[in-house]
């Protein structure tokens, strides 16, 4: 298994803390080399001028008593006396040592590495097992000869320092990267325990489907806000999965409703011999039955159809008002009985609309202003352009709706007492409206003053 699908098994507090521990580790590492190198460095550069610091303080003493290589002067061979830890010696323009300070007694010989060019030189290099720096330094003895006065110090006092602090250092990585990892684990799994009390609660939602997800976590954060976006999805798929168990109920009525009634006509037709009259006329109501019913089922088929477009209908754009007037003149022709048409429309409105949508819509809203309208009411159709949309009202003077009707009015198979008194319908005209419209990013509403009142239908479709 690689170490990809390995950490994707893991828990999120889990994963959270190894990316948490790993980028503290790195940080750390990076910080701990640089001060490090940085206290190495320090620690030879301090080790170079302490031997610096040392043969000067050995050059001016001598040059003031004139550098005695042969150790006669007792007062030479006395500041060949060094600190402790420090080594001297007075070489002679060969290499050969003419004097060396007494500390050299207890170590083991050490060569003489003399620089090439005669200048100040810092060496470093193994001594008895363990590495020493060097620093000679020219100087011009009595026979005004070039001899060189050597300064070492062993690098084994720093060394162990160093050793010292790569043990601190180390052990601080260590221990601060797993106390680290340990409080953000425990600091993880307390963020992410409101993700456990909502997986709880959705999974109880599936015994008890009223439920909803707890939003109360101590603070108001992200997971709240994911919390409340989910509840309102939760409503908002029940009140639609409530619409759908409605909607199927009422299906199921309105066609049901048809059918016993031509069931029930042949039943009585058929149960005794009729006359030729008799048999056509119960032949005429099944008719009219057979026609509501396959009206209704005509009328589910366009409104599924259009609630099935996942894409906008195609860009081709119509001139809106010339074919809203040719759907108008066609109602008045089809229904001279009824109350007259005044149509208003603006010329040359090009909307990106498909005409047979636009032939529905216009025709479902004349049919019932005609239908709700008595004949010597008056109906107004109008197309304009308002701001970027392109709107189409359909007012009448007809029987109106109360406001309790005007918030279902656009649910499948509603109808009011009046209309249903007045004519009749299958409650899927205004649905088949709003799907279209809706289908085009656009509104439809509806407004009247009462019952008796009148009423006006908005459709409202942008222009673009
Ligand atoms: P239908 O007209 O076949 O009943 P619709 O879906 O077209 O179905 O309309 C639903 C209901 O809205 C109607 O039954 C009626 O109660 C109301 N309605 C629609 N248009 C009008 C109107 N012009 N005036 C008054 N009520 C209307």
């Amino acid at each position: 298994m690689n170490l990809r699908a390995l950490i994707s098994r893991l828990s999120i507090s889990t994963r959270l803390t190894l990316w948490f521990g790993t980028s503290l580790l790195v940080l750390l590492a990076l910080f701990v080399a640089g001060l490090y190198v940085s206290v190495h460095l320090g620690l030879h550069d301090d080790l170079e001028a302490r031997l610096r610091e040392e043969a000067a303080a050995v050059q001016a003493h001598h040059e003031a008593h004139g550098f005695d290589l042969t150790g006669s002067s007792s007062t030479a061979s006395h500041e060949l006396q060094s600190t402790p830890g420090t080594f001297v010696r007075l070489l002679g323009p060969g290499g050969d040592v003419a004097r060396a300070s007494p500390s050299f007694q207890a170590r083991p010989p050490l060569s003489v590495e003399l620089p090439s060019s005669r200048t100040s030189t810092v060496k470093t290099r193994t001594w008895g097992g363990t590495s020493a720096q060097s620093l000679y330094v020219p100087f011009q003895n009595e026979s005004s000869a070039v001899a060189w006065m050597e300064v070492t110090k062993l690098q084994s006092p720093i060394h162990r320092q160093l050793h010292a602090l790569r043990g601190w250092l180390l052990l601080g990585i260590v221990g601060g990267v797993g106390i680290a990892m340990l409080g953000g684990y425990g600091l993880a799994r307390r963020a992410l325990r409101p993700v456990a009390a909502l997986t709880a609660a959705a999974n109880d939602m599936q015994d008890r489907p009223t439920g909803t997800l707890p939003t109360d976590f101590g603070v108001k954060d992200e997971l709240t806000d994911l919390a409340d976006t989910f509840n309102d999805l939760i409503g908002r798929l029940r009140d639609s999965l409530q619409r759908e168990r409605r909607f199927r109920a009422d299906a199921a009525h309105n066609m049901f409703t048809p059918l016993t009634a031509i069931q029930s006509e042949l039943d009585v037709t058929l149960r005794n011999p009729r006359s030729e009259t008799e048999y056509r006329e119960a032949l005429q109501v099944v008719q009219q039955h057979t026609e509501t019913l396959s009206s209704i089922l005509e009328e589910l088929m366009t409104l599924s159809r259009i609630e099935a477009r996942t894409d906008r209908p195609g860009p081709a754009r119509i001139d809106v008002s010339r074919q809203v007037e040719s759907r108008v003149r066609r109602a008045q022709q089809a229904h001279p009985e009824a109350a007259s048409i005044e149509w208003q429309g603006e010329a040359g409105l090009d909307a990106p609309v498909s005409p047979e949508d636009l032939d529905l819509v216009v025709d479902h809203l004349l049919d019932n202003a005609l239908k709700y309208t008595p004949r010597e009411g008056r109906v107004k159709v109008q197309v304009a352009q308002e701001k970027t949309d392109v709107v189409l009202r359909v007012s009448d003077s007809g029987i109106g709706f109360d406001t309790e009707a005007a918030d279902r009015i656009f649910e499948r198979f509603y109808r009011t007492g009046p209309a249903e008194q007045q004519a009749e319908g299958g409650g899927l005209g205004l649905p088949i409206v709003k799907a279209i419209a809706e289908s085009y990013g656009g509104t439809v509403t509806a407004w009247s003053s009462g019952q008796g009142e009148g009423s006006t239908f908005e459709v409202r479709v942008p222009l673009r």
